[in-house]
């Protein structure tokens, strides 16, 4: 017997077993034995019987007496028995279970578990069908099917770990510095556990598994990447020194660290591989135009990915001004204009077309990361791959990403932190509003345009059912605000409507005069999200907040009071549940991304988050995704790769 046998070949599995476990989506002795219970019942500490409170999960260790079968009206048989301990005593029932009559009144003593009820016509507690266990052990639940019970599930797994014998895929040497056990032996922890902390210590080896080899993974991609040679940029000081002294603001210690360490990276031959995580307005692209200016100044091309037209203007514009001094030429490369005779490239994926031709470049900046594959990113490298010369690359991320997610997701990464926002910005004040507070909203809305400030409303995007299609239709959507706001108070403003559905030069357009101040309200779909910045944009109202993520509530807030104004976010909810509520409520109580983003993942678990099913893992052994292992597992994983 081996992993892969199928369970038609165990004894005691005939056609009729099989087809159950096949309703489970077993084939093999492998899926058996990683079929995680979904949860345990520790029965190794019995309660005392006088204080159980209905409602509750219990075990109990207890004498049983006054054993008696009877039939209801119905013909049903129940089967009764008083379980007494040191502290009281509770009645237990179990219907349509006949035989137990004779198991019970050959039981003196033994364990029970299940969930306290109340009697229905008493009102005392009773056990209801408690299970019966003669010694005390953790007893584990597994999801089954009819005809199956979890017990006999059991049975038949405990009965493979008890006779296979499985090779260890993990050496002894990497096993002891990841501190974890056998695989026989989680496997045996598993499904037979004698206490609650072999289950931790058998899940930890599992979890452990799925992500050495996701890890293992990354770094043979990392591996293969430093057989190539990057070409070494010239780490000068005087030039950045110039840069820096340039800038409108002075750089945070961060900016500053993270400039000089990369600077050092792109000196070296090795290609950089990296990604800086930060907040949203933490200022990662000024961070990324002082390497691609060292870049130029050394003699060769930077090309800067952004993920929409909107964005690739807005870089074209900074970057142009920022750089204005340096005569360093800029080129723009989208689906309808190619530029390609510059220093740095700034494009959309038209970047990635087979048409376009990146000699001599040394470094490629991914702005908005999540927006792109790894496949897109890869894709980018390779085009600007000149035989074994590679071109360091930086990717930036959009929100920020908690550490443990960002192991798994850019594990091939190295990984850059900016901290915190650069100071002196006025904090954004974010309120909760329901329908009824619109008469607030909107004299803070007028307060803001009498003061030649700038409005952002949100809308959500609204899906709608036609035939067998889904359509998403973005004017819809932000076509009834619009015209609801021009019916109002504001019909004096000028206001137009963004969304997804235009033609790019009309989206740029339109978000040009909003930057220039020709516009007072812009209503837009979340085509505003990613990182666009408007200075005296001041007030957000996000409609129907309950319909967006929570990262994507920050991202969108972090469009606002960008300079030293004071701003509001209004989240805006029609439809309040209870989670929706939560969610908004805690955008609102913090400025802080990673706080937020680690909230996320708490909330949705990582085995719901983009990626990770794609890659494999099993969410049953992800856990609360320990960073410590992660670590360990990439520290091993690049060691011996
Ligand atoms: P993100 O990290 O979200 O991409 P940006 O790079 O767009 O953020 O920066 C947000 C804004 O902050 C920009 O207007 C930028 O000019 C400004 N900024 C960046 N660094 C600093 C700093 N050290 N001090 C003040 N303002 C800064
Ligand atoms: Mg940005």
């Amino acid at each position: 017997m081996t992993l892969a046998t199928t369970v038609r070949a165990l004894a005691g599995v005939g056609p009729a077993k099989a087809r159950l476990l096949a309703n489970l989506k077993i084939e093999t002795v492998r899926d058996l034995l990683y079929w995680a219970p979904r949860k345990y019942v520790d029965c190794t500490n019995p309660q005392p019987i006088g204080e159980l409170t209905v409602g509750s999960s219990v075990a109990v260790l207890a004498h049983v007496s006054q054993v008696a079968k009877r039939q209801t009206k119905s013909r049903k048989t129940i089967v009764s028995a008083l379980l007494t301990d040191d502290s009281g005593s509770i009645e237990a029932t179990w219907f349509n279970q006949p035989y137990l009559e004779s198991t019970l009144k050959r039981t003196r003593q033994a364990l029970f578990w299940g969930v306290v009820n109340r009697h229905w016509q008493t009102g005392l507690p009773i056990l209801m069908a408690p299970k019966i266990e003669t010694a005390p052990r953790v007893v584990p639940i597994y999801s089954t099917t009819t005809g199956l019970s979890s017990r006999q599930l059991n049975k038949m797994i405990t009965t493979i770990v008890g006779q296979l014998v499985l090779p260890d895929p993990l050496e002894p040497t990497v096993r002891a510095q990841a501190d974890v056990i056998e695989l026989a032996k989680a496997l045996s922890y598993l499904h037979e556990p004698v206490s609650m902390s072999d289950v931790a210590i058998a899940k930890r080896r599992l979890l452990f598994d799925e992500l050495y080899v996701l890890q293992l993974r990354l770094a043979q991609a990392k591996k293969r990447l430093l057989q190539h040679q990057a070409t070494s940029i010239k780490a000068d000081a005087q030039l950045l020194k110039k840069f820096v002294g340039t800038l409108p603001f002075t750089l945070t210690d961060d900016q500053r660290q993270a400039v000089w360490q990369m600077a050092l990276e792109l000196n070296q031959t090795q290609p950089m591989h990296r990604l800086l995580n930060g907040d949203v307005g933490s200022g990662k692209t000024v961070v990324a135009v002082a390497l691609m200016l060292l870049t130029v100044k050394s003699g060769h091309r930077a090309i800067l990915m952004a993920p929409t037209e909107i964005l690739v203007q807005q870089h074209r514009a900074t970057i142009t001004t920022l750089l204005n001094s340096f005569g360093v030429s800029i080129g723009l490369v989208t689906a309808g204009t190619k530029e390609l005779d510059a220093d740095i490239l700034i494009g959309t994926h038209a970047l990635l077309s087979k048409d376009v031709a990146l000699p001599n470049v040394g470094l490629v900046v991914i702005d908005e990361q999540h927006r792109f594959g790894v496949r897109q990113r890869t894709l980018l490298r390779r085009r600007a791959t000149e035989g074994r010369r590679a071109p360091h690359v930086l990717a930036l991320t959009a929100t920020p990403i908690p550490r443990s997610l960002a192991l798994i997701l850019f594990g091939d990464l190295d990984i850059t932190v900016l901290h915190g926002l650069p100071a002196g910005r006025l904090p954004i004040t974010t309120a909760v509003v329901q329908p009824t507070d619109e008469p607030q909203v909107y004299a803070t809305m007028h307060a803001a345009l009498a003061r030649q400030e700038q409005i952002y409303v949100v809308c959500p995007l609204i899906e709608e059912q036609r035939g067998d299609e889904l359509i998403v239709d973005e004017r819809q959507s932000v076509k009834a605000v619009f015209e609801r706001l021009q019916a109002s108070s504001f019909g004096q403003y000028r206001m137009q409507v963004l969304h997804g559905q235009l033609p790019s030069y009309e989206k740029e357009a339109i978000l040009t005069a909003f930057r220039d101040g020709q516009l007072d309200i812009l209503i837009s779909t979340s085509v505003v999200e990613v990182g666009v910045d408007i200075p005296r944009a001041t007030v957000m109202v996000i409609e129907s907040a309950e319909r967006f993520g929570i990262a994507q509530l920050h991202q969108l807030r972090g469009r606002i009071g960008r300079r030293h104004l004071p701003a509001t976010c209004y989240l805006m909810v029609r439809e309040p549940s209870d989670a929706a509520l939560a969610r908004c409520q805690r955008v609102a109580s913090t400025l802080d991304g990673f706080e937020l983003a680690q909230f996320d993942l708490q909330q949705r678990g990582p085995g719901e988050l983009v990626g990770l099913a794609q890659k494999g893992l099993n969410p049953l052994f992800l856990g609360d995704l320990d960073v410590n292992l992660l670590e360990t597992a990439q520290r091993l994983a690049r060691e011996n790769c």
